[in-house]
């Protein structure tokens, strides 16, 4: 049960603006970490009363508090994951303490140091088409890609406004003692680095368009809409940021006799009726190369054959799908005279009338096996 939000900033639920206000200003100055380094219990006492102010101090927020309890919060925005970052509260606290710890910017020495912004390249998106081999095998793909690389020739040198850290600092004298905050400098965007030299082809980054081919390693049983990520071959970022990532998204083309249904494969074999009759072998399909199946004499149409590890590997890594093989018995449409005379001569014949046995189930029966 989450602790109520009036409790944890010990007010009444008649408390006025002001009242919680001047509550969570005594609990952020109690609780707050530079006054209680490593203590565990007053960084969490520090993030719930953030939180409960959060709410608190917003009159619509605080309605719907008031009217549901927490589950007005509950799924979807506010804090229904793990609370309140520090980024968050400590922007909050401009409201608080009348500006002194800068709006938005990041807030330096606390849980482990500053935080230099590494710059990272844009990512890159393509698509890439398998055939259903390739799906149950696994295959490397080399593929070509127009990324944006760091030109030759382009060299840096360390940001002349933040010395290279990427953030400008500044130190305040609050009512909590000496703070230092941090924002991302505006001159290299956070990067540390600014262009020095670049040549004349070269972007504004010092980055420059170029095709590179791209060796994409595809495991087996990937999946239509998949996304594979290789990562670093996006956009380079410029200076000494890290590359973006290629982003490859998984296309199946269609298997001209076998069918995909998760690992499964399904194909339709067509059998003439002297075949099912008299038994016959016939080859088929696999993703792993043909294979020759014996029909038994006296086949029934609709008779499902397992091959079982003939579909296609889990993605996963446990176990393969099966293939499915359906029978299908060809009746012919068009029959000679003297054909037509056998098969009237046999309208009668005991052999001739149908007699299902037990074991040749329905086709709705076969369906349900197969899914369980
Ligand atoms: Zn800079």
């Amino acid at each position: 049960m989450k602790e109520d939000y009036y409790d944890i900033l010990g007010v009444s639920k008649n408390a006025t603006a002001a009242e919680i206000k001047k509550a969570y200003r005594k609990m952020a100055l109690k609780y707050h970490p530079d006054k209680n380094p490593d203590d565990k219990e007053a960084e969490d006492k520090f993030k719930k009363s953030a939180e409960a102010y959060e709410v608190l101090s917003n009159a619509d927020k605080k309605a719907r508090y008031d009217q549901f309890g927490h589950q007005a919060f509950e799924g979807g925005g506010g804090f229904g994951g793990g609370g309140m970052n520090m980024d968050d509260i400590f922007s909050q606290f401009g409201d608080i303490f009348g500006g002194a710890f800068g709006g938005g910017g990041g807030f330096s020495g606390f849980g482990g140091g500053g935080r230099q912004r590494v710059v990272k390249g844009s990512n890159l998106r393509i698509r890439v088409t398998l055939s259903l081999e390739e799906v149950a095998n696994g295959v490397e793909k080399k593929i070509k890609v127009k990324r944006k690389k760091q030109a030759a020739g382009t060299t840096y040198k360390t940001c002349t406004t933040c010395n290279g850290s990427g953030q400008v600092t500044r130190v305040t004298n609050t009512i909590l003692g000496r703070m230092q905050t941090a924002s991302p400098c505006q001159t290299c965007g956070g990067a540390g680095q600014m262009i020095d030299k670049k040549p004349a082809d070269a972007d504004a980054q010092g980055l420059k368009v170029e095709e590179e081919t791209v060796s994409v390693k595809i495991p087996a049983g990937v999946v239509e809409g998949m996304q594979l990520k290789v990562t670093g071959k996006g956009n380079d970022a410029p200076g000494n940021g890290i590359a973006g990532d290629l982003l490859v998204a998984i296309q199946e083309e269609d298997h001209p006799t076998l069918k995909r249904e998760g690992d499964n494969l399904h194909y339709d074999m067509y059998v003439s009726i002297p075949d099912a009759v008299l038994g016959t072998s016939k080859e088929i399909d696999t993703v792993t190369g043909k294979v020759r199946i014996k029909i038994e004499a006296g086949v029934q149409s609709g008779k499902i054959l397992r091959l079982r590890g003939k579909g296609i590997p889990s993605i996963n890594g446990y176990g393969k799908g099966d293939l499915l093989v359906h029978v299908n018995v060809w009746t012919p449409k068009t029959l000679s005279k003297k054909q037509k005379e056998f098969f009237e001569s046999m309208k009668d014949d005991e052999h001739f009338e149908p007699k299902p046995e037990s074991s040749d189930k329905s086709f709705f029966e076969k369906v349900k096996d197969m899914f369980s």
